[in-house]
């Protein structure tokens, strides 16, 4: 028996240079490093991912740095911004954080939500959205608790079919909850991280590159259930992966008929099966099946300089900071 998804479990894009997305994401937008580990399709290239303290699913966005990669073109099908979660009347201290740190950020409305919208040093569009969500922040984060950021907030989709994505989303448990000009809002039944806004809109052919989002994933129970969806997208001529380990959690991925690529991924094991939660983000973590070429991956990659950050105000404190601090 399939179960409705309760929201995202992650957002994963691509990014240029490892150093300046790290040093955005930590020190700007005071998210954690929750693991450096390695891309399995392509080991001698980092993934790293980010979240709140304890890497909770719906807190995570993840980046794969392609450093030499061509810039990625908007247009569809693609998944055009993704979206984080900040404390209902924390937009004005975000404005002026980002200005600050020289990120143009305009302010935009619509349902009953305000939000910023800016780009990351790769060129992603990212928003903050005005959300009260139940997601405990980093205690490590530079960004005081009152506006730290609490998970995704959700994604922007812009395919190339939106009645095919629609039906798609609404086959993983997501409902129509409004509609504005061109946007068509989803919602998953989750606390947080439960937003797929689609946007039926004309627009040229999108080109995967740097700046692009590469997929959403979805949270399904476990293998079990996974196994389910994967026959259940087959018997409808979806095109849809087999089962793969990523070793945090076992995933298929869904090239939906709109041109949307979506993952769902396992509940389990999470972050905790390889480093405790104290130590998430300090080395270099490998699929076990990648530990026989430590080495040769290590000398490969370039070094990579984690920000250490504190609260503002407290003077610097460690980023490794297991949210006791
Ligand atoms: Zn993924």
């Amino acid at each position: 028996m399939l179960t409705d998804t309760p929201g995202i479990h992650h957002v994963t894009s691509m990014v240029g240079d490892a150093q300046a997305n790290l040093e955005f994401y930590v020190e700007a937008l005071g998210l954690r490093l929750v693991k450096r580990t390695v891309n399995h399709q392509d080991v001698l290239r980092y993934h790293l991912y980010y979240g709140n303290g304890a890497g909770d699913l719906g807190t995570v966005y993840t980046c794969f740095p392609y450093p030499n990669e061509p810039p990625g073109r908007r247009g569809r099908p693609q998944i055009t911004a993704t979206a984080f979660a900040v404390p209902e009347d924390a937009l004005d201290y975000w404005a002026d954080r980002l200005a600050t740190r020289g990120v143009d950020a305009e302010r935009v409305d619509r349902f009953d939500e305000s939000a910023l919208r800016f780009e990351d040093p790769a060129g992603t569009r990212l928003e903050l959205v005005a959300d009260d969500q139940p997601v405990e922040p980093w205690a490590g984060s530079p960004v005081p608790e009152r506006a730290a950021i609490r998970g995704v907030h959700g994604v922007t989709m812009l395919p190339t079919n939106p009645f095919a994505t629609a039906s798609v989303l609404d086959t993983l448990g997501l409902e129509l909850v409004g509609e504005a000009g061109d946007r068509v809002r989803y919602r998953a039944g989750g606390d947080h991280a439960t937003v797929v806004d689609l946007l039926d809109r004309d627009a040229g052919f999108a080109r995967e590159g740097v700046g692009s989002v590469h997929h959403v994933a979805f949270r399904v129970a476990d293998a079990d259930e996974l196994r389910e969806w994967h026959d259940l997208f087959r018997e409808r001529d979806i095109e849809v992966s087999r089962i793969r380990d990523r070793h945090y959690y076992q995933a298929i991925y869904v090239r939906e008929p709109g041109g949307i690529l979506i993952e769902l991924s396992t509940e389990s094991p999470g972050f905790g099966v390889d480093e405790d939660e104290s130590a998430f983000g300090q080395s270099l973590v490998l699929p076990p099946w990648a530990e026989e070429d430590r080495g040769m991956i290590e000398d490969q990659l370039p070094p990579l300089d984690v920000p250490r950050v504190g609260r503002d105000g407290d003077g610097g404190g460690d980023s490794n900071g297991d949210g006791d601090a």
